[in-house]
């Protein structure tokens, strides 16, 4: 932790209902970022790919990636671009487990907008690694994944789909290691729980889609229905 990092820490331990992004009262015991912050955030509107939520500009139904590949889900939604007050929030997140509610009411926001309340089941978070989770001490998609499932009254299937091997951080790597490196990193324990279910997997952020492709091909081998994918930010 840097010395920025502790006092951060130190401060809204003492100001819980401080914002993280611009210091004004929140007015709300419970969040830690502030309303004009979160309407700050430039939200995915408009054009843009039907699979992977990646915006087009230019128009079209499908970005470049999308029109050659096939996946084992349906599609990926997305509040926003990872730039910002997003990518700012995403990563104290990291460290700040009180974003999970407005992070959460907005990852909820756009599940229930773009899949919809009868469109799914139940939800799994993309796990982390047991290292990384312990040395975290939570597992931020997993704590958004509890918000919209209290929510919305659906179950968060928790422990089941888990990460077998550590991998090396997706964004240094080119597409085709990305793909290479998560080969086989996740394992369902009991497939019985999948099984002909509709499924969110909940993530903080989505680069190349590979993440959620595995864990989307591991849950269909488990005889899941369909998958769907919600990242707070699509990068
Ligand atoms: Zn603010
Ligand atoms: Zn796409």
């Amino acid at each position: 932790m840097t010395i920025k990092k502790v006092i951060d820490f130190c401060l809204h331990f003492l100001l819980p209902n401080v914002c993280v992004i611009c210091g004004k009262d929140t007015d709300d015991v419970y969040a830690c970022v502030c309303r004009d912050c979160l309407t700050g955030i430039e939200r995915i509107e408009g054009l843009s790919c039907a699979i992977c939520s990646q915006p087009l500009p230019d128009g079209g139904a499908h970005c470049w990636q999308c029109k050659k590949a096939s996946f084992h889900f349906e599609k990926i939604v997305a509040v926003g671009k990872y730039s910002g007050i997003l990518r700012d929030l995403i990563l104290k997140f990291k460290e700040m487990d009180c974003l999970k509610y407005s992070l959460g009411d907005l990852l909820l926001e756009i599940v229930e907008k773009n899949i919809g309340v009868q469109g799914f089941d139940l939800l799994v978070a993309v796990p982390l690694s047991k290292k990384r989770e312990f040395s975290r001490g939570y597992n931020q998609s997993n704590l958004m994944a509890e918000v919209i499932g209290k929510k919305l009254n659906k179950p968060v299937v928790k422990n089941n789909l888990i990460r077998i091997r550590d991998t090396k951080p997706q964004f240094k790597l080119s597409r085709n290691e990305r793909i290479l490196n998560l080969k086989d990193a996740f394992r369902i324990k009991s497939p019985e729980a999948f099984k002909k279910k509709n499924i969110v997997i909940v993530d903080d952020v989505t680069t190349t889609c590979t993440t959620f492709e595995e864990c989307a091909r591991q849950l269909k081998n488990s005889g899941a229905g369909k998958i769907y994918c919600a990242a707070l930010a699509r990068d």
